[in-house]
């Protein structure tokens, strides 16, 4: 597995080849502000107590709080955090709000925690961490295997060690618990308006073929709202296995049939495939919407998407980056797709300190805009310096940050 951090701090330094901020600027935004490892004990069912390794990375507050969410997941380790981190801190400057870059995680897998035990296990993250967290200092959120619920637990524990009771400190929480309309969606639905505003710069048709690769909130979030806009949804994978129809599959039926099967495979008129398999596909987009290091120097050869966009975080290793590009291939970076996701985290934080509730018609008006604005600009950037989506969104990120930092 290749380090994460080492992949986003080569993408930091291809960028500083092509544009000059600076030795010392560069410097400052190779390390966090402050990474920090926790050991978590927790009381499991059986009476045992079980150590667990936590952190949180604060890398750069210049723009605002940091914000960045927290990943429960068995590989989850430093470096991955660290990198997750500094994309989000570039990812607040791209959407333009303020807020810097965070990023959180326990190495555990949930799935084989009782719900008791992962209680106590997200509150014990917060009673090791309540000193640097607060809706002015250090706002965390949802990522991977993290929900709504431990979301509204972490808000619990923190106004009750704290006596904070905006619950502005967490976002991502549920509706009617301080969480805000669209939040949910709100990952997926960024990154079809980011699309709907590249379609034709990218030469895309107006009705495309999409694989998408992921199942979970970004990824069936991202199905649903491809098809209904009437494009093809024509794979889709999770982590156990891939399905095909190259005449469409019905999302809707989808989503209940994992709901009831906990499972794509066997999904009917659909043919099953491996996840090497949906990403060689020829199709007219494709999705990563899982885990970072999916599309390496190994296997970006065989891709035959038109265009990628990443709704996940760092799907692509920068090798594999230089063979698209070669290649003709167009990625929509991570940075910018999957922006919408933090910027309605923000609206959230922005309407429990003003104790307001927005209509999700209302969240996605304000949405739309920022983020066809920042697609806009990065498209821009990438044209003055000849160069693709990526490193024309860290340009826009890093004159952002470094303006405000002076
Ligand atoms: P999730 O836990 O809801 O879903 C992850 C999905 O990926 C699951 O369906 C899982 O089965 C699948 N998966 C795991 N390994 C896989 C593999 N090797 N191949 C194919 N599928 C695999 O997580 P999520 O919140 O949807 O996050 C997915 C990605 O999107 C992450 O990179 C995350 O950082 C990024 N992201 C999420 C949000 C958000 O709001 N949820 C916001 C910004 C970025």
């Amino acid at each position: 597995m290749q380090n994460p951090f080492q992949n986003a701090m080569s993408q930091l330094d291809k960028v500083a080849k092509i544009k000059n901020f600076g030795e010392e600027f560069i410097s400052r935004l190779r390390q966090p502000d402050r990474d920090i490892r926790i050991s978590i004990p927790v009381k499991m069912d059986d009476g045992s107590v079980k150590i667990f390794e936590g952190y949180r990375v604060e890398y750069n507050n210049t723009l605002g709080p940091y914000k960045g969410g927290i990943r429960y997941h068995q590989d989850t380790e430093i470096n991955e955090v660290k990198a997750l981190a500094f994309w989000m801190a570039l990812k607040c400057a791209v959407a333009g709000i303020p807020m810097g870059g965070g990023k959180g995680g326990i190495t555990v897998n949930p799935k084989e925690l009782s719900k008791s035990e992962l209680e106590k296990l997200s509150r014990g993250w917060v009673q090791k961490l309540s000193d640097i967290l607060g809706p002015k200092k250090d706002v965390p959120a949802p990522d991977v295997n993290t929900t709504p619920e431990i979301m509204d637990w972490m808000a619990d524990e923190f106004e009750k060690i704290t006596g904070d009771k905006t619950r502005a400190v967490i976002t991502g929480k549920p509706l009617g618990k301080g969480g805000s309309e669209g939040r949910g969606t709100a990952t997926a639905q960024g990154g079809f308006f980011v699309f709907e505003t590249l379609k034709k710069e990218l030469n895309l048709p107006e009705k495309c073929k999409v694989a998408i690769q992921g199942f979970g909130n970004a990824g069936s979030y991202a199905a649903l709202i491809w098809s209904k806009a009437g494009h093809t949804v024509v794979a889709i994978s999770d982590s156990k296995s891939g399905i095909y129809n190259p005449n469409g599959i019905n999302i809707e039926k989808l989503i209940e049939y994992k709901k009831n099967t906990n499972s794509l495979s066997g999904f009917p008129d659909s043919k099953e495939i491996t996840n090497e398999e949906l990403l060689e596909i020829e199709i007219d987009l494709l999705i990563p919407a899982a885990f970072e290091n999916q599309i390496t120097d190994a296997n970006a050869d065989k891709v035959r998407a038109k265009a990628i966009l990443e709704l996940a975080n760092g799907p692509i290793t920068p090798e594999a980056d230089e063979i698209l590009f070669k290649k003709g291939i167009p990625v929509v970076p991570d940075i910018l797709a999957n922006s919408g996701g933090v910027t309605v985290s923000y609206f959230e934080w922005d309407q429990n300190l003003k104790n307001e509730h927005w209509s999700e018609k209302e969240v996605f008006d304000k949405l739309q805009p920022m983020l066809e604005n920042s697609t806009k600009k990065i498209i821009e950037k990438a044209k003055e310096s000849n160069t693709d989506l990526r490193r024309g969104a860290f340009i826009l990120a890093l004159e952002r940050i470094k303006e405000k930092m002076l």
